[in-house]
This record gives structure tokens, C-alpha cells and sequence, in this order.
């Protein structure tokens, strides 16, 4: 049996992992027992409560998790750690984990690549090669506890996730939506939804279904523009819904979800830092329950576009404070350590 024809354990929810364990004629209690296994990432060989008859019979029909972390690179600066992992089929996919004094945020890809073509994306320079399942967002979570388990016993493992790594979370809506139910499971690694972000380059009518579900996670909105005109030259998405849609989106978001919206905007030299831009962004999200991350353009080297100035980083922020909106500059984690999306997987592909 090829691996791709085995079931992955880690995209299984509770319930879906019962009728497994009914179909290779297993007692119901084997579902719990799994459970356990998965969500603390071990291999079926090393499921030592169960018969070595039993896990010869698991590893013939499944595998736990398709995830697995190939390289780390880690921040002299500041602790954060790189990963590049690989999938069954081989593909490479990357991930980050910073550290906080609250304990640590993971961030989760969901696509391989994107199809979104922002300029200044280097995830999106080869298009999307496939979109992740469930189990594989969630894998990328149980592979990095598992070796912070392994390297610092006594820490807790992942507190936070942002899907803000390659992929547009939106784009492959179905998994993305599993995901979040299954990290969230009570079975599973029980993580808060209010501690998990899903940043989207402003998919309307997928955000509002987002609204819907009942999944009250922080929305990020990847906004980098006060206008559509200048959205235009750095997102494609740009072309097919405007800014006024996706505020608007955001607004019913903000009202059936209670949470407040987070606009990531990364400042471009050139493009999008005048203080004209600062003062028509702040116009726009007068009296929203808002707050805006600004973040320097990390450049890519596939692409033209320049970073800001200190003093353009500053002037912006001081800009939108003065008029009232909430804004944090985004700490810039791991510079050593090729920090920007996709910029890892494209240097060892
Ligand atoms: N597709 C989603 C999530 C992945 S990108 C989205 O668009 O939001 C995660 C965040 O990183 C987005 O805000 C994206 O615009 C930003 N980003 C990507 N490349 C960047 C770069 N070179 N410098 C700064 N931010 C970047």
C-alpha cells in the first residue's frame, strides 16, 4: 500500500476516528486510546498500550501525521525557530515559532505556495502547488510540540497559531475550517480559538462565510493599501473585490463574531507610506473596532520592492495614532534567520 493510500490519523476528528477504528473491527475505546497518540504526535510504532498485532495492522492501514520537521534554523536574536518540513509526497512547506512571554505562537501554512501573486510575496513566485489537508496544518503543530517536548520537557508546547504562513487559508476553505475544529477539539490539543489568527488577503464572500461558521477566531485582513488604486499594484486579489467590500465584510465579522479585525499593513517605500497614505487609511477605519499592524516590507529578493526607513515606519505610526486608530508595529522576529514567508523553501527547493 502506498503511504498516499493510508489514512492520515492527524485529519481524523473524534468522531471520524471512531468509524475508523469500527471499519479495521477495533473496540470503540481503541478511538480514545488513538487519540491520545495522535494528538501528542507519536508514530504508531511507538503506541506501546497497544499490541504489537494491533500496530502492525494500524501502520498497514494509516499513519499518524505526514509532517515532518527536516531543517530548524534558530534566531541568535531572539529564540525563534524556522522550520522547513516535508510532506509524504515530498513537497516542502515552512513554519515559525516565536516566542512570547505568554508562551509561544506557531505559525501554519495551508497551502504549498499560494495562487494570490501579492508582489511581495515570496510564497506565491511558483503559484500553488496543492493545498494542505486538515491533518497537515494540524501535523505541522504536533511536529513542533513533539520536538519541544523532546529538546525543553517542562515547556507547554504551542499557546498560539497564525495561519500566516504560505497559502491563502481561504483559498482552501474546507481544510482550513477542519483544521480549526480539530485543534480545537476537546479531544485534541484543545487550543482556544480565541488564541488562533487566520490572516486572509481579503476573500469577501469566503469571510463572510467565516462569519457564520460559529469559529470566533482573530480575522487578519492583509490590507497594505488606504486605497484600491494602490492595492492594486502590490495584490491581484485587489482586482476582484474592493476595499470597501472587504470593510465592510469586516464589519459583519466584527458584529457576529464580538472580536475586533486586525489589518496587517506592510509598509513599501514608494508606495504605500506617504503621510497622505496614513491619514486616508485612517479616514477609512474611523470608528471600527480595529487595530492595525504595520509591518516594514521584508524584502524578497525575486522582487523590486523596497522596504521603508526607520523614520518612515515612525512618521506612519505616529500618523494613525494621532488619529485615534489603534496600531502596534509588528516586532520583526528572526531576521537572522530568513524570516519572511516562503524565502527557506525556495532556497533549499
Ligand atoms: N494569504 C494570507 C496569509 C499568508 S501571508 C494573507 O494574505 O494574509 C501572511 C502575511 O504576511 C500577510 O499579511 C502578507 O501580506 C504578509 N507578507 C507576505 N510577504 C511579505 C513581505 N515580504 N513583507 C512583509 N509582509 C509580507
Amino acid at each position: 500500500m502506498e503511504l498516499g493510500d493510508k489514512t492520515e490519523l492527524s485529519s481524523l476528528s473524534f468522531e471520524e476516528l471512531q468509524a475508523f477504528v469500527k471499519d479495521i473491527g477495533e473496540g470503540a475505546f481503541r478511538a480514545k486510546q488513538l487519540s491520545e497518540w495522535i494528538k501528542k504526535g507519536a508514530e504508531i510504532s511507538e503506541m506501546t498500550n497497544l499490541s504489537k498485532a494491533l500496530r502492525d495492522k494500524l501502520e498497514q492501514k494509516a499513519y499518524v501525521n505526514g509532517v515532518h520537521i527536516r531543517e530548524v534554523l534558530t534566531s541568535k536574536l531572539d529564540g525563534t525557530e524556522k522550520y522547513l518540513y516535508e510532506l509524504v509526497d515530498g513537497n516542502l512547506i515552512e513554519g515559525v515559532r516565536m516566542r512570547y512571554h505568554y508562551g509561544d505562537t506557531l505559525c501554519v501554512s495551508t497551502q504549498v505556495g499560494c495562487r494570490m501573486g501579492c508582489m511581495f510575496c515570496a510564497s506565491t513566485l511558483d503559484g500553488c502547488v496543492r493545498n494542505l489537508s486538515a491533518g497537515e496544518i494540524l501535523g505541522q503543530v504536533l511536529a513542533v510540540n513533539r520536538r519541544i517536548r523532546e529538546i525543553a520537557p517542562d515547556e507547554k508546547g504551542i499557546h498560539n497559531i497564525v495561519m500566516m504562513g504560505s497559502g491563502e487559508p481561504l483559498d482552501n476553505y474546507a481544510e482550513a475550517i477542519k483544521f480549526l475544529r480539530l485543534v480545537n477539539a476537546p479531544e485534541g490539543l484543545n487550543i482556544s480559538l480565541r488564541n488562533i489568527s487566520l490572516s486572509t488577503c481579503g476573500l469577501v464572500d469566503r469571510m463572510y462565510r467565516l462569519a457564520d461558521e460559529g469559529l470566533p477566531v482573530t480575522l487578519s485582513v492583509s490590507l497594505h493599501a488606504p486605497n484600491d488604486e494602490i492595492r492594486r499594484k502590490l495584490m491581484p486579489a485587489a482586482n476582484a473585490y474592493s476595499i470597501d467590500d472587504i470593510l465592510k465584510a469586516c464589519r459583519y465579522y466584527i458584529e457576529k463574531t464580538g472580536r475586533r479585525v486586525i489589518f496587517e499593513y506592510a509598509l513599501t517605500d514608494g508606495i504605500n507610506c506617504s503621510e497622505r497614505d496614513a491619514d486616508e487609511l485612517s479616514t477609512r477605519l474611523r470608528g471600527m473596532q480595529c487595530h492595525v499592524n504595520v509591518i516594514p516590507l521584508n524584502e524578497v529578493k525575486e522582487r523590486s520592492l523596497k522596504g521603508p526607513t526607520p523614520e518612515q515606519v515612525e512618521r506612519f505610526i505616529a500618523r494613525l495614532e494621532q488619529r485615534h486608530i489603534s496600531v502596534t508595529r509588528r516586532r520583526e522576529m528572526g531576521d537572522d534567520i530568513q524570516g519572511a514567508c516562503g524565502q527557506l523553501r525556495r532556497s533549499r527547493m
